[in-house]
């Protein structure tokens, strides 16, 4: 689920370990721990906490050896605790790994194991591995067969690197349905999970596919197919913009990812014209359509769809990644399958394509990560171009997907109604200087416990991604529905001062979004309106510059991004690192 970074070099590790693990840690972790190999010993120093707290209190920086490994840590199986912190060690301390994902049948290996005499010193999945590792390792005393072997009872998903004390310049690596990476550098080769782990130290990358091994040494890499046959592997050239990434003068990743809009949203607007129209061919001879996302990216696609569905007369449905099952039986070898997502690397969502594949859908994907394992498996791909997006809760992403589904449904329909990006990156730019009003109206309400976001049509997406923002960063609870489901239940929980942020465009239903906000004004309710035209029910008022009705969702959003980060700030709450979330989900 979380950070791997592992290292051969030429030079002492454990800084450069560090480094990686803190440019890994907006993806959320709860633990952090490091390994490295000096003098015939695997040194371990990992606890509970932040990766910053373990490098001063247990003086990770002066750890010595030229090999080692990190990890950060998003718990599934065991505790927050020091003991399941990662690496984990073998009985004998001979081998140490680190892993990211789950194994499914953990509890059937350890049993195994105990039986055979293993002592076992946590509660994780992950610590199977390090004593089938010592079983395996103790028949062929080999690093590379040891882990081919280790690795053959598995099930579930793993990211995991492998050191062993008796081979102190060797790292092994496997995955499976979780991303694993090679860094080739001048004299020091990486393994992580995420590129921006290792992309200040090099930009030459090896992807490695489900089910490779990697082995590392002083000499080089090499990587191995479960036979145990050498595969040639590509080195892909990483682009520049990843090593960018800075706070620069802004307070927080998330504030100056919520800046980065009016440019992220102008170059989503820069697609190749072949591929939107591959994308709008296939969705109009389709015999049928499947939008499918979790999360932030989940709320663009409902966006698509309503944009199909009203322009493109197309019906389609708007799926969860995570509930794909429940559809899969309508999936055959006509439909196409349209995949939203910033990391490329969501379970859920592969999951999902995996099951599309099986019954002969075709796939797209619009993504941020080029080189994920989605954009991998797709027919074809549109990229977001937004950059890393470092802040756990989707913002430049999202309002990047907005933009590319906008250009899907204009493609489908075969006329343009986005217009210029420059155009639009003014109008962003324009949303976004609410940021002061919107800062009063968070500070006024931060101490509310419950909010709710209402609108009309396709907008309920737009309630329903503010409403997860402030679940996200600020830790209150918050729901976003239609502004005409109100009166079937949830008027019910409406009091005097609860907060009601109302959606509501001039061109789209205003009247009746203004009646349901007069009924909520009624019973107390403290109405925050986000609208391109006042009106005397709103007590908070927040302006959306003028913009083509396509565009406009973006505009809406911005001031509900921000709305969640200065609550966020406000209960002093970390709006980079939300706590429990992590940044791509890559367990099921
Ligand atoms: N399942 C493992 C654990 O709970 C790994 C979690 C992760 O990916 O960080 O320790």
């Amino acid at each position: 689920m979380c950070g791997i970074i592992a290292g051969v070099s030429a030079e002492e590790i454990a800084p450069t370990l560090i480094e990686g693990l803190k440019r890994v840690e907006y993806r959320g972790y709860d633990s952090a721990g490091v390994a490295t190999i000096h003098d015939g010993v695997i040194e371990l120093r990992k606890d509970v906490g932040r990766v910053g707290d373990l490098e001063r209190l247990q003086k990770v920086s002066e750890m010595q050896g030229e090999v080692g490994m990190a990890h950060t840590r998003w718990a599934t199986h065991g505790g927050v605790t020091k003991e399941n912190a990662h690496p984990h060690v073998s009985c004998h301390g001979e081998v140490a790994v680190i892993h990211n994902g789950i194994i499914e049948n953990y509890l059937e290996l350890k049993q195994r194991l105990a039986k055979k005499g293993h002592v076992f010193t946590s509660e994780t999945d992950t610590e199977v591995i390090a004593h089938l590792l010592e079983e395996a390792y103790g028949q062929s005393k080999d690093p590379l067969e040891a882990t081919l072997k280790a690795i053959k009872p598995l099930v579930g998903q793993y990211a995991l690197v492998v050191m062993f004390r008796d081979h102190p310049g060797t790292l092994v690596g496997a995955r499976n349905d979780a991303p694993l990476i090679i860094g080739v550098g001048k004299k020091e080769l990486f393994l992580a999970s995420d590129v921006l782990a290792f992309i200040s130290r090099t930009d030459l990358a090896v992807f490695l596919e489900n089910k490779e091994v990697a082995e590392l040494t002083h000499r080089g890499y090499k990587v191995f197919n479960t036979r145990g046959a050498e595969v040639k592997k590509k080195v892909i050239q990483l682009a520049w913009e990843l090593s960018d990434v800075s706070k620069l003068d802004y307070a927080h990743y998330t504030l100056k990812e919520i800046h980065e809009q009016p440019e992220t949203v102008a170059r989503a607007m820069v697609q190749r014209p072949e591929s939107l129209a591959a994308f709008a061919e296939a969705i109009r001879d389709a015999g049928s359509v499947i939008l499918t996302a979790s999360g932030s990216s989940y709320h663009a696609a409902l966006l698509l769809r309503s944009r199909l569905s009203k322009d493109a007369k197309i019906r389609c449905d708007a799926v969860l990644a995570g509930e794909f099952d429940e559809h899969e039986h309508f999936v055959d070898k006509d439909t196409v399958m349209v995949v939203f997502s910033q990391s490329g690397e969501t379970a859920d969502l592969l999951n999902a394509v995996k099951a599309g594949r099986r019954s002969g859908a075709k796939v797209l994907a619009v993504v941020n990560a080029a080189g994920s394992s989605l954009a991998r498996e797709s027919d074809g791909v549109l990229l977001l171009n937004c950059g890393p997006e470092v802040g756990v809760a989707a913002t430049k992403s999202f309002t990047s997907q907005v933009m590319v589904g906008n250009l899907i449904a204009d493609a489908v329909v075969g006329r343009d109604t986005v217009g210029d990006a420059r155009k639009v990156a003014a109008q962003v730019s324009q949303a976004l200087e609410s940021e002061k009003a919107i800062r009063k109206v968070a500070e006024e309400l931060s101490g509310r416990t419950d909010f709710y976001f209402i609108a009309r049509g396709s907008r309920y997406a737009v309630a329903q991604e503010g409403a997860l923002k402030l679940k996200e960063l600020a830790y209150v609870h918050a729901e976003g529905m239609p502004a005409s489901e109100l009166k079937h239940g949830t008027l019910a929980l409406i009091e005097k001062g609860t907060p009601v942020v109302v959606i509501a465009h001039s061109r789209d239903g205003f009247s009746n979004t203004i009646s349901n906000a007069m009924e909520l004004q009624a019973r107390g309710a403290e109405i925050i309106g986000i609208s391109d035209k006042e009106d005397p029910v709103f007590k908070h008022f927040i302006r959306v510059p003028q913009a083509a009705d396509s565009v406009v969702p973006i505009l809406e959003v911005i001031p509900l991004q921000l709305l969640a980060y200065f609550m966020a700030t406000e209960l002093k709450n970390d709006p980079d690192y939300p706590r429990n979330l992590a940044k791509s989900v890559t367990v099921r």
